[in-house]
């Protein structure tokens, strides 16, 4: 259900946010046993009273109960996408409150089930619950406000799925978690910041998505779970490789290579990734570097995987490649569609 925050705005208000409140450390308050646990929104609301400042008219749809963001899975984003999708033609923008723990995915994930978007959706939280004094919450929540209520002559300054962290814009799909102490959790190596929150907002106006008045939104609701990861390691041996890449009910694998692509190149190995491909599962190759691209054939030990029918994900982040696998063998019979999607770019994911 979506309420109305009543601030009794004395001006008519410049934007019009629907806020999607889906849980986070933001929102969460300690328990007896001294753990975070999620609470409703009102400890929020509380908690922010320069929100009423702004003069921005907010409304609110909350999850009920809210999430630990490692709770999240496929349903949520469907749900998340759903209630955007309901309201978009009476807000300016969204903002959505989510844990950082699957932050990076959750963006990615949206970026993919809504196309033709030409409104701002800002993914944001905190590392420190918004009850502390010293959290983060205030200044990622405010900014993150201020940017999807903002307007350059009266077209919305981003009009994209991004993510709001600690004084950086950043675009959803290109953006991983990267620390779990400090404040500057997010970062994104393979794509510009989009903008950067200092005395004023400065955008990175290249980088961002250009606005598109005539963009229809639509929503993509088939996401397959049948995918998984296979993060390679030095010693991994036959029959982990076999299980994992034999295992059932799986169509999908994002392979985390080395450095540029690379794969042990023995001879078991390349014949296991041979049969798991002619079996009909996709296996998306990405690499376990934060920055930088898979480049197939670049060294030896990369050399074979075209042959064998490796797709290679080029600068996909993992959590991109992840949902993106979701969407495709969601969205996709044909085995050649569903190639063509994983290697161009649906959202400015990949280079
Ligand atoms: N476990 C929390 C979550 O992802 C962490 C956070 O929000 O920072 O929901």
């Amino acid at each position: 259900m979506t309420s109305t925050i009543d601030f009794n705005l004395a001006e008519k208000p410049r934007a019009s946010i629907l806020i999607v409140y889906t849980g986070g450390t933001l929102g969460m308050d300690y328990d007896q046993n001294g753990s975070l646990v999620p609470c409703g929104f009102d400890q929020v609301l509380k908690r922010v009273p320069v929100l009423k400042e702004l003069n921005i008219n907010l409304s609110v749809s909350s999850f009920d109960p809210p999430l630990d963001s490692s709770n999240v899975n496929a349903s949520h984003w469907i749900q998340i996408g759903q209630i955007i999708k309901d309201h978009y033609e009476a807000f300016d923008g969204f903002i959505v409150l989510h844990g950082t723990d699957t932050m990076a995915y959750s963006a990615s994930a949206l970026s993919f089930i809504l196309q033709g978007v030409n409104k701002p959706i800002i993914f944001t939280g905190a590392q420190l619950p918004i009850a502390s004094p010293r959290s983060d919450g205030h200044e990622n929540f405010v900014t993150a406000l201020e940017i999807a209520a903002d307007l350059q002559d009266g077209v919305p300054s981003v009009s994209e799925v991004c993510i709001f962290f600690n004084h950086l814009l950043l675009r959803g799909n290109r953006s991983k978690k990267v620390e779990s102490q400090h404040f500057d959790a997010f970062e994104s190596e393979n794509y510009p910041v989009l903008a950067e929150a200092g005395i004023i907002i400065d955008y990175n106006l290249p980088s961002i998505k250009p606005y598109e008045p005539a963009s229809k939104l639509r929503l993509y609701t088939q996401l397959s779970e049948e995918v998984l990861i296979l993060k390679l390691f030095p010693g991994i041996n036959r029959s982990t490789a076999a299980s994992i890449l034999g295992a059932a009910n799986v169509k999908g694998i994002i392979m985390e290579s080395y450095g540029s692509g690379n794969v042990p190149h023995q001879s078991w190995f390349l014949e296991l990734l041979k049969q798991t491909i002619e079996s009909g599962v996709v296996v998306l190759n990405v690499s376990q570097c934060n920055g930088g691209r898979v480049v197939q054939g670049k060294y030896e030990a990369s050399s074979s995987l075209d042959k064998i029918g490796v797709v290679s994900g080029g600068d996909l982040t993992t959590e991109a490649a992840t949902t993106k696998m979701m969407y495709a063998l969601g969205r996709y019979t044909d085995m050649s569609d569903i190639k063509n999607c994983l290697t161009t770019s649906v959202s400015g994911e990949i280079n």
